[in-house]
């Protein structure tokens, strides 16, 4: 068994240092939190299921010439990444009124908005990640007037890629939140997408029932979560044979 180091532990996944320099082994684990951690639970081979479909996702994403983090999937639970500089927004991207844009504005949830809309929080979990402007963002120097327009222009990519990635296999891509970072090559710098795309962090409707096939099963006490991660997998042709398994976790130095 390898030991290995330890680089940080999030809510949903762990971050080991990689084999190479300049790589981050991604572990994806089975823990689900809401609300700013205020409501925690498992979903029983959650991680197994988001190691794959961030995987595909991120694949279908590079062919298309979107600059991502992703070497490649070493394992059930873990895929090893580039290490990037993250930076410390969240970007969500909104299609349709839901979850707190719908609480915001007194939209009904399911409204289609009349364009998409990028929105960016500020990823500090002590502050609940408040919504932040273009001007917060360059005034404290979290990213430069030059970084948001290339962020602004991937997530829209992103958005419409996976809107039609997902309208073919029956479902609706309501919203989603992504992250970059920034890769250092030689002299250079170059925005890539980072962390994960997963039914964490996107919201997923059934495009004929409109069923919830995403983390809100979870937020909201819907039951059938873990059916619900499968059923997206099974649809995107990744579910893996005899259900997700599992692969023993990998042991921390601290
Ligand atoms: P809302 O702002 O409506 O709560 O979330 C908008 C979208 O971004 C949803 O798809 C939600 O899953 C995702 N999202 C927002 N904040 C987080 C977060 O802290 N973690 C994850 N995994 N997803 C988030």
């Amino acid at each position: 068994m390898t030991r290995r180091r330890r680089l940080y532990e999030g809510k949903a996944k762990i971050l080991f240092e990689g084999p190479e320099p300049g790589t981050i082994v991604q572990y994806f684990k089975d823990d689900a939190t809401a609300f700013n951690n205020q409501k925690k639970g498992t979903i029983t081979g959650k991680g197994v299921i988001n190691n794959r479909i961030s995987e595909y996702l991120m694949m279908r994403l590079a062919e298309i010439g979107i600059p991502t983090h992703f070497i490649r999937r070493l394992n059930m639970r873990e895929q090893l990444v580039r290490e990037v500089e993250i930076i410390p927004l969240e970007v969500v991207v909104r299609n349709v009124a839901a979850g707190s844009l719908a609480t915001r504005f007194g939209i009904a949830e399911g409204t289609a908005l009349p364009r998409s809309v990028v929105e960016f929080y500020y990823k500090n979990d002590g502050l609940n990640d408040p919504m932040v402007s273009e001007e917060h963002i360059t005034a404290f120097g979290w990213a430069s007037p030059q970084d948001i327009d290339d962020i602004m222009a991937l997530a829209l990519r992103v958005n419409d890629f996976l809107v039609g990635l997902f309208l073919g296999i029956g479902i609706k891509l309501i919203d989603f939140k992504i992250e970059f970072g920034r890769l250092y090559e030689e002299d250079m710098m170059r925005i890539v997408l980072a962390d994960e795309i997963s039914p964490d962090s996107c919201r997923l409707w059934d495009a004929k029932t409109n069923e919830k096939m995403d983390k809100d099963r979870f937020r909201r006490d819907m039951g059938k979560v873990e059916e619900a991660y499968q059923e997206v997998a099974r649809r995107l042709g990744i579910l893996l044979e005899g259900g997700p398994g599992d692969v023993r976790g990998p042991t921390a130095v601290q």
